[in-house]
C-alpha cells in the first residue's frame, strides 16, 4: 500500500517557499451519515491571516477542530506545522498521531471561539495565567508578570483583577486572546469570534486581532466580518457544503467573486 508521506511532502517542490503552517489535501469527514468536510483543499502560509468564510453549517468549525485535534479527520491527509496528523484513505486508517502527541501539539494552536469560555471564578489575570501554571508547570510568579504583559497588550490594564461577569463582551473575548497567547502559540484559531458581541463591541476586538496580524501571527479567522477579511487578510476561502467553492486575496474574492454561491453569500453579509 501506500508509503505515509513525509514531513517533506509537506514542503513545495522547489525549497522556495516555506512550509505551510496548514496543509489539507481531499479532507473528509462525517458525522454518522452526514459528510460534512467532503472534499477540503488547502494551504496556510506561515504569517498568513487566513479567513474562512461560508454559510451556516459549510462545516468551518469541524474543519478548526480537525485542525486543533478536536476531531480525526476520515479521509485526505492533513498536516499542522510540518506534522502529518492525520492520512486516510479508503476508510483505512494508515496514520493518526498518538493521544499524548495530540496534546502536546494541541499546546502550540490557540483557539478563540464565539463564546468566551472564560473561567467564571476565576479574575482576567488568573484566566491568563492559568495554562501557563497548569500546563507548563511555569512559576506562578512569572506567569503573572507574563499575564499582565499581555492584558496590556489587548488593552486591559485596569481590568486585570475584574472577574468575567464585571467586564463586557468584548473585554472578555480579549481576555480570551490574551489567555490563548500565554501559550506562545505558533497558531491561532478563531472561530467568529465577534458574532456574539453587541456591534458596539465588536471593533476592540478587531483591533487586537489587527495588532496581532501585524506582529507576524499565523491565524485562520473564520469570520463574517468582511471589512476585516479584506483589510487584514492574506488569504480568503469560501467554504459551502463542505468543500472550497472559491480562494483567492480577499480583495479580489469579495470584489469579484467568480462563483453564484460566493456572489449569494457576499450579497447577504457585505
Ligand atoms: P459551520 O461552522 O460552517 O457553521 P459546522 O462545522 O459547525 O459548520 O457544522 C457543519 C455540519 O456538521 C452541521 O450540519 C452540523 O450539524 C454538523 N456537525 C458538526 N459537529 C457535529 C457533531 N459533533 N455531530 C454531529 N453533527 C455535527
Ligand atoms: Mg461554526
Amino acid at each position: 500500500s501506500d508509503a505515509v508521506p513525509s514531513r517533506a511532502a509537506a514542503r513545495d517542490g522547489a525549497g522556495a517557499a516555506p512550509t505551510p503552517m496548514v496543509l489539507a489535501e481531499d479532507v473528509h469527514k462525517s458525522f454518522g451519515s452526514t459528510q460534512v468536510l467532503r472534499g477540503i483543499d488547502l494551504a496556510v502560509a506561515p504569517g498568513e491571516v487566513f479567513c474562512l468564510v461560508g454559510p451556516s453549517g459549510s462545516g468551518k468549525s469541524t474543519f478548526l477542530r480537525c485542525i486543533n485535534h478536536l476531531e480525526k479527520i476520515d479521509a485526505g491527509r492533513l498536516w499542522v506545522d510540518g506534522d502529518l496528523v492525520g492520512y486516510r484513505q479508503r476508510g483505512e486508517k494508515l496514520y493518526e498521531l498518538r493521544d499524548r502527541e495530540v496534546a502536546a501539539k494541541r499546546r502550540d494552536i490557540g483557539m478563540v471561539f464565539q463564546r468566551f469560555n472564560l473561567f467564571p471564578h476565576m479574575t482576567a489575570l488568573e484566566n491568563v495565567m492559568e495554562a501557563p501554571v497548569q500546563v507548563r508547570r511555569q512559576p506562578r510568579a512569572q506567569a503573572a508578570e507574563r499575564a499582565r504583559a499581555l492584558l496590556e497588550r489587548v488593552g486591559l490594564a485596569d481590568r486585570m483583577g475584574n472577574y468575567p461577569a464585571q467586564l463586557s463582551g468584548g473585554q472578555q473575548q480579549r481576555v480570551a486572546i490574551a489567555r490563548a497567547l500565554a501559550m506562545d502559540p505558533k497558531l491561532m484559531l478563531f472561530d467568529e469570534p465577534t458574532s456574539a458581541l453587541d456591534p458596539e463591541l465588536v471593533g476592540e476586538v478587531l483591533d487586537v486581532m489587527r495588532q496581532l496580524a501585524q506582529d507576524g501571527m499565523t491565524m485562520i479567522v473564520v469570520t463574517h466580518e468582511m471589512g476585516f477579511a479584506r483589510e487584514v487578510g492574506d488569504a480568503l476561502v469560501f467554504m459551502d457544503g463542505g468543500v472550497v467553492v472559491e480562494s483567492g486575496h480577499p480583495r479580489d474574492v469579495l470584489t469579484n467573486p467568480q462563483h453564484e454561491r460566493t456572489q449569494a453569500f457576499l450579497s447577504k453579509v457585505l
